[in-house]
Parts: C-alpha cells; sequence; structure tokens
C-alpha cells in the first residue's frame, strides 16, 4: 500500500515521537509549556518540510504519514496540521514572495501557522463570517474575531478567511471570501485563551482584529475569490484529521491489546474473551479501511484531481474509527481506564474533538448526501 520511501516517512514520524515522548507530550500540557523538543526533532530530521513539493519533493500523502506517525506515539500535533493546511494555499495561489516569506520558513525554521475561520455566530455556517477586510490604498483594514484557534498566539504567522464583500451585499455566497496571511506579532492583533482540555500542549484562543493593518503583500490570489482556494485547506485538513484519528486509533488499540493480553481474569487474559477480542477486531478492520480510503484521498490530492468525496468520507471513518478504538481500550482497561495516569481516558477530549472539528460529521454527512449522492439540500 505504501512504497518503501512513503513506509520510511511513517516509521520516522511515530520514532521520533516515540523518543520524545507522550511523557513529555503531557508534561508540556500540564505545565502550559510548548513541545519545542518534538518540534526541534521535526526540524533536525526535515519533517518540517515534507509536503510542500518545492522544497522537499513529497506531497500531501507524505504530510498525512507524519501526521499518522506521530499520532501513533501518541502525539496529535494540531499546530503541523494547521501550518501544512495553511501553507498548501500560500504554495499553490500565492506569490513568489509569499512563498519565501511565509512558506519557507515553515520547513527551514520550524515555523507556524495557525488558521483563523471558525467565528462564534457564523458557527459551521461559514458563509455567514463578519470579520471584515475593508479596501483602502494600497491594503486592507481588517477588522472582527475569530475563535477555537489553535496555537494562535505560539505561531508565527495566521491565515485568516475574510469577507471583503458583506454577507448582505452580494447574490452568491461564496463571493466576497479572501484569505490573508499576516505575521502575528501585527500590530492590532490579540488573543485570549481558552479554558479547553485536551491533554495537549496546544492552547486555543479567540483572536481579536482590531483595525489591522493590511497590505496587498498580505492577500493570497485574487480578493472575493478566496473560496475557490479555501476549498482546497478544508480538503486538506479534513485528511490531516483522518491521519489523527486513524494514529490515535492505532495507539489506544496497540494499548489495549497488549493489556488484554497479560490481564488474566477468571483464570484466563482477558483478551481471550470474545466481547473484548472481537470488538477489538472490528476496530482494527475500521482503521485499515479507514487508512486506506486516507491515502486515496491524499493521492488523488496530489494527482491533481477532485477529493471533495474521498476527503469527506476518509474524515467521517477515520474519526468514527478512532473513537470506535478508544471506545474498546478504555472498556478492556475496566476501571484502570479512569485513572489519568493510566493514560487511556485522557485521549477522549482529542479522539472525541474529531467528530466535531475541523468540521462536525453531520456536516460531512451533508455534503455526502447532497454531492455524492444528489439527494436534495437540507439548509
Ligand atoms: C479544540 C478545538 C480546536 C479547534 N481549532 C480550530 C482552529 O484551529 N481554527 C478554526 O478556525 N477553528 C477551530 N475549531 C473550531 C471548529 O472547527 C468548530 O468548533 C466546528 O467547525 C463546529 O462549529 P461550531 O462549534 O460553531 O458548532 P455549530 O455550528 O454551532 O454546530 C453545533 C451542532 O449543530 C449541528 N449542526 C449545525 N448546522 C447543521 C445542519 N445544517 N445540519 C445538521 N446539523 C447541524 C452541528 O453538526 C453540531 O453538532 C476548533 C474547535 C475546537 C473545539
Amino acid at each position: 500500500m505504501l512504497s518503501e520511501e512513503e513506509a520510511l516517512i511513517l516509521k520516522t514520524a511515530e520514532r521520533i515521537g516515540t523518543i520524545v515522548g507522550r511523557d513529555y507530550w503531557l508534561r508540556c500540557a500540564r505545565e502550559k509549556k510548548r513541545p519545542d523538543l518534538l518540534w526541534g526533532e521535526l526540524l533536525k530530521t526535515n519533517l518540517t518540510s515534507v509536503g510542500v513539493k518545492k522544497i522537499s519533493g513529497t506531497g500531501l500523502l507524505e504530510a498525512v504519514l507524519v501526521q499518522e506517525g506521530l499520532a501513533r506515539a501518541g502525539l496529535p500535533l494540531l499546530q503541523f496540521l494547521t501550518t501544512h493546511l495553511s501553507r498548501t494555499v500560500i504554495a499553490r495561489y500565492g506569490t513568489e514572495q509569499q512563498f519565501e516569506k511565509f512558506v519557507r520558513p515553515t520547513c527551514e525554521q520550524g515555523k507556524k501557522i495557525s488558521f483563523c475561520i471558525t467565528e462564534s455566530e457564523a458557527g459551521s455556517n461559514t458563509w455567514r463570517i463578519r470579520t471584515f477586510a475593508k479596501r483602502r490604498n494600497g491594503g486592507y483594514i481588517l477588522n472582527g474575531q475569530k475563535t477555537f484557534i489553535t496555537g494562535a498566539r505560539e505561531s508565527d504567522y495566521l491565515l485568516i478567511v475574510a469577507r471583503t464583500k458583506r454577507y448582505e451585499d452580494v447574490e452568491d455566497k461564496k463571493d466576497g471570501i479572501s484569505l490573508f496571511v499576516v505575521e502575528t506579532n501585527t500590530s492590532g492583533i490579540s488573543f485570549e485563551a481558552l479554558n479547553i482540555e485536551l491533554y495537549s500542549p496546544e492552547t486555543q484562543y479567540t483572536v481579536y482584529f482590531d483595525s489591522v493593518e493590511l497590505g496587498d503583500e498580505n492577500l493570497i490570489g485574487q480578493a472575493d475569490k478566496g473560496v475557490n482556494y479555501l476549498f482546497d485547506c478544508l480538503n486538506v485538513e479534513r485528511m490531516l484529521i483522518a491521519a489523527c484519528s486513524i494514529g490515535l486509533g492505532d495507539h489506544v488499540l496497540k494499548r489495549a491489546v497488549e493489556y488484554a493480553k497479560q490481564r488474566v481474569v477468571f483464570d484466563r487474559p482477558i483478551g481471550s474473551y470474545q466481547g473484548l477480542q472481537f470488538r477489538m477486531a472490528r476496530a482494527k478492520a475500521h482503521l485499515e479501511a479507514a487508512r486506506s480510503l486516507n491515502y486515496h484521498a491524499a493521492r488523488l490530492f496530489d494527482g491533481g484531481g477532485k477529493v471533495g468525496a474521498e476527503a469527506n468520507m476518509a474524515k467521517l471513518v477515520a474519526s468514527e474509527a478512532g473513537l470506535e478504538a478508544f471506545e474498546i481500550a478504555m472498556q478492556t482497561f475496566g476501571g484502570n481506564a479512569y485513572d489519568l495516569d493510566t493514560d487511556i481516558i485522557t485521549f477522549y477530549p482529542v479522539i472525541r474533538l474529531f467528530i466535531t472539528a475541523p468540521v462536525t460529521n453531520e456536516l460531512v454527512l451533508s455534503y455526502i448526501g447532497r454531492h455524492v449522492l444528489g439527494l436534495p439540500k437540507s439548509y
């Protein structure tokens, strides 16, 4: 299924994740520290440049493998995901200067990009975002706010989805969306941390834009046409999230299998009881199916194909397979699963997150219903 080189990327990411270690990850989360050691290792081994064709000669599939490998070691590094989906559109639709300024440093210096689309009032209805970039001579003035933005304050750059025409003023809701990339320390941008527990060191923020001055050099591609670029971002995000779900599912299932072989109750290892064994076997089969679909979707993207259907389906089945693996791991560990020190229940918030984010599975199902099956629109 994977070539030798591809398998090596997956193995290397998992090995780095294992060496850096889940203990380090949880310690950073507890002490609210950035996982710099992990980023340092990714940089040393050139994994930060994986997925950027012009620099490393690799594509989305390889980035998916990095994300999956890290998650297999128990390290769901969401800032790799936000960085990669953001730099994909800059590399595809931005200028040469934007590539040099914002993409190259993510590869060669481990710089990070946060992706800012969610607004509390609009919710899943992205068309209703209100963050607005008003045209002025040589640039724009940006006002508004975004919420739930992963790693925003710790990132070097922000990719911002804003309206350059108000929703009320356009006939087609897709018209008037623009994408901007800015340095995080630009004047007028501020952050407020949210109180979210994922047992991960990456914090979510509300980000405020207060008359932020942007130049034309901050705009990606054409003004008002950002929706064309946005679909690339969102599909890439779905496949990287799928990779994270699958990798974390692999991790908790492996731990459950190891425990089930050793733990003896009623004179037999609990893994021999089919109530547990069949559920573990089913979770394994579903993880493998999700993995195949996700690799297929990533290969299609790398080949320049349309991936809406495949990326959405991969996100759906991977998030469900990850959660299924977590559920059986919980049951296998019995009461011990509830002890935070066993480090099983600590996976729940992040594995469950992928049912809700970056897009809820209801919206994914709506997409499949409408665009794949041709059923009538529900909203
Ligand atoms: C930990 C975390 C990290 C995040 N990181 C980022 C980030 O880095 N950048 C970013 O931009 N965003 C981020 N998000 C935001 C995330 O993408 C949103 O939470 C997600 O898209 C859901 O939007 P919402 O929370 O507004 O839910 P809502 O839109 O309020 O939805 C609530 C419920 O209603 C259902 N629903 C809504 N409309 C329909 C419909 N038409 N049909 C059926 N059901 C419907 C939804 O499926 C959902 O179950 C993050 C969120 C979290 C929790």
